[in-house]
């Protein structure tokens, strides 16, 4: 292999690293690595800093290695992982330093952290019934410290805000309280990093980045459960930091005491403090997200169609309401379509609950008329002939039970006042009471004729 080509090569390798790779974290991680030297069979790669030399070492040596056998068709491949500024001279050594210091902040912030997400601040956070003693739990501690708001402890179902909320906390001290650590972590990625350093002798960084921060931002902390030493290493990091006044935010699927498998110790530490729950949100505060979502992304939905959704959806996960509300947002601008409740309620129904749609009272007249083969009119006329007092009693009826009509507005569908029509509704309640078969048969034939209209 030829050395100078190198920098077509890693970028050849990078690429097909990019199409197999879905996963955003581990891009973060390779894309900063350059090529240094491609040698028989051994490429060295240089990585802008020691962390992400270790942790690229660490886990995707191995990847990186299937690839290049692809690539290039070595067998047995070799990858050296160097660091930026290593080879140089004094003058560069000291700049290395420099860089380290650097590296720390990285190491902090971007790199075995969880990156904070900058569209989950408070601003496009909707504060409702569901989630207002979070939210304000949370804007407080952004706001300011407090010893009785610690630690803060968000629980609720999957998608309902509390990743959201909990990167407002840090997007709002990053910009307001720039001198401040933040770190935010998961469960997971925190339970990994620990049995990582363990393995590789680096518990002191570990602990030291840690314990260096004045906001822990922890989401999904019942994901520590699952390890033991993970659990003890957190507990007396919680405490140190606890014990510091250092802010502490946590975020669980569930309680403390539901979480299984957690440490005692740990579950009484994360209930010290102030336990908020997110709810399932309202109909009213879903409505209130979606426009509010609409609005961030500048799209349009109709609002008739804003309100079934909200009302209709099966889910009540916020991050599932605005799938949905983004699938329709690009169903219409890919088929060019107009967005209808008529048009989500046939393309997208797995998303709805399947209600009987409501029959409206001039649907109900249309059967009865072809029922009995007359007219709207001649049931509004004066005229007291069985042959149209019995259909509009009928009609009356079947409106009063099936819609939510008033006596008044039936009245002025049948040109009567209110008294009429309730006198017309208790004649028929009358003689379903004496099983008249007349009236019972035909009110059942009406009303499967009524379900065809539901459906
Ligand atoms: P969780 O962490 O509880 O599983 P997330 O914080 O990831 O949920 O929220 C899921 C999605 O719903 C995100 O896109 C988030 O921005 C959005 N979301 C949830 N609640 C609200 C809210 N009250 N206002 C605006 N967006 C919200
Ligand atoms: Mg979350």
């Amino acid at each position: 292999m030829a050395n100078n080509n190198k920098a077509a090569s890693w970028q050849h390798i990078f690429n097909e690293i990019k199409e197999k790779i879905t996963d955003e974290e581990i891009l973060k991680w390779i894309k900063d690595l350059k090529t240094v030297s491609i040698e028989a069979n051994t490429i060295t790669l240089e990585a802008p800093n020691k962390y992400i030399k270790m942790w690229v070492e660490d886990h995707y040596i191995d990847y990186l290695k299937e690839l290049l056998k692809n690539a290039f068709h070595i067998i047995d491949a070799n990858i050296k992982i160097t660091l930026k500024g290593n080879t140089e001279s004094e003058k560069d050594k000291s700049a290395c330093l420099a860089e380290e210091k650097e590296d720390k902040h990285n190491y902090n912030n971007d790199y075995y952290s969880v990156p904070l997400n900058k569209q989950y601040t408070f601003e496009t956070f909707v504060a409702g019934k569901s989630n207002r003693f979070a939210y304000a739990a949370c804007m407080n501690a952004a706001k300011g410290f407090e010893r009785l708001n610690n630690p803060i402890y968000i629980h609720g179902d999957v998608g309902l805000g509390k990743t959201h909320l909990m990167h407002a906390v840090g997007n709002y001290m990053r910009i307001n309280f720039p001198k401040k650590n933040v770190l935010c972590v998961t469960g997971e990625l925190y339970l990994r990093e620990f049995l990582n350093s363990l393995k590789s002798n680096r518990l002191n960084e570990f602990n030291n980045k840690y314990e260096n921060t004045d906001v822990l931002l922890f989401d999904d902390v019942q994901f520590i459960s699952r390890g033991e030493a993970t659990m003890e290493e957190f507990f007396f990091l919680f405490s140190k930091l606890y014990s510091n006044d250092k802010q502490i935010i946590l975020t669980s699927n569930s309680l403390p005491d539901d979480i299984i498998d957690l440490d005692r110790r740990l579950s009484s530490r994360f209930q010290s403090g102030l336990i908020v729950e997110i709810g399932t949100p309202s109909v009213d505060e879903k409505i209130a997200i979606i426009e509010n979502y609409l609005k961030i992304n500048k799209y349009y939905i109709k609002d008739e169609v804003i309100k079934f959704v909200a009302e209709n959806i099966k889910s009540d996960s916020t991050r599932d309401l605005l799938g949905v509300i983004n699938t329709i947002v690009v169903k219409g601008q890919l088929y060019n379509v107009e967005i209808t409740v008529d048009y989500i309620q046939s393309e997208l129904k797995n998303f709805f609950l399947q209600r009987d749609r409501v029959i409206s009272p001039n649907e109900i007249i249309q059967i009865v008329c072809d029922y009995y083969n007359i007219k709207l009119v001649d049931m509004q006329s004066k005229s007291r002939s069985v042959n149209i007092v019995i259909p509009r009693n009928m009609a009356i009826y079947l409106i009063y039970k099936n819609t939510p009509s008033s006596l008044a507005s039936i009245g002025a569908i049948f040109k009567r006042d209110h008294s009429t029509i309730k006198n017309s509704i208790n004649k028929i309640d009358k003689e379903i009471a004496a099983n008249n078969d007349y009236t019972v048969n035909t009110l059942k034939e009406l009303s499967n004729r009524m379900k065809v209209f539901q459906r």
